[in-house]
């Protein structure tokens, strides 16, 4: 655990105190702090070791029945996509319910059942038929969404921010590595809600593939090992409320479990 972020420490730390890389604000060396900042890891299955998150990035409207739902074309139009902060990851272990706190704010808590795809390589201008290459592992996951907060900001042409990118918004469960149980292009997931099935689709019925999505991001970011994709929920997203019990399914991953508190 000796990589840490920076840029947390540039505020306090004052420039000029060390020596940032020209090409962003990480290092690997220990620098003097005057408080600590932490960072963020996921257990890795069958691992002793943690995946060490740098960013999550999310697709919006990946699946065409939810792109429908959500007021769009479902055709093929360039996949978009938003960032949720690294701390927003909830971590939830299998076998385990993890308590979710209703954020400040909503009256419309929505959940976002998704496939998460962890990256260990990156690059610019990457190849879908390299992309997925660049995949460490999957994950169950979460894009918890204020959807009254999301739709507002939308209809007055504002950022997404408080909607999407707050604190605990990205539930997860353990990172289960390529090696050990290959890549996740098929298979149902699913979300029910106090037993009750909520989302339920297949993960062949992305209109872009997590491959075509490291190729589209990468063409707008640089990517980096460490990253994580939320890739995008199918239809029937609805609210939670406290006491909600959320449980969430993908073939082939542990389910992650969820109460609303
Ligand atoms: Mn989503």
């Amino acid at each position: 655990m000796q990589r840490r972020n920076l840029l947390s420490k540039v505020g306090a730390a004052g420039l000029g105190s060390f020596a940032l890389s020209a090409q962003n604000s990480y290092a690997t060396n220990s620098v003097k702090t005057p408080f600590e900042v932490p960072s963020t890891y996921i257990p890795i299955k069958g691992s002793a070791e943690f995946f060490p998150v740098r960013r999550i990035y999310c697709i919006g409207r990946n699946y065409s029945a939810h792109a429908i739902e959500m007021g769009s074309d479902p055709t093929r139009e360039p996949p978009f996509f938003f960032q949720k902060p690294t701390d927003s990851v909830q971590y939830v272990a299998e076998g385990q319910t993890g308590n979710h706190p209703y954020p400040s704010l909503t009256k419309n808590y929505h959940h976002e059942i998704e496939l998460v795809a962890a990256l260990h390589k990156g690059g610019k201008n990457i190849p879908v038929e390299l992309a997925l290459n660049n995949v460490y592992g999957y994950a169950i996951g979460l894009d918890m969404t204020r959807r009254d907060l999301q739709r507002g900001m939308g209809d007055q042409k504002k950022p997404w921010e408080i909607g999407k990118s707050f604190d605990h918004s990205a539930p997860i469960g353990s990172i289960h590595r390529v090696e050990d149980y290959g890549h996740f292009t098929k298979g149902a997931i699913w979300l029910k809600i106090n037993g009750a099935t909520k989302q339920e689709s297949n993960l062949s019925s992305m209109i872009w593939s997590v491959a075509e999505q490291i190729s589209q991001l990468s063409a707008a970011f640089e990517l980096m090992p460490g990253d994580l994709i939320y890739s995008g929920t199918p239809e029937n997203v609805g609210p939670v409320v406290v006491g909600d019990l959320m449980e969430g399914h993908i073939d082939g991953l542990p389910s992650i479990r969820l109460k609303v508190v």
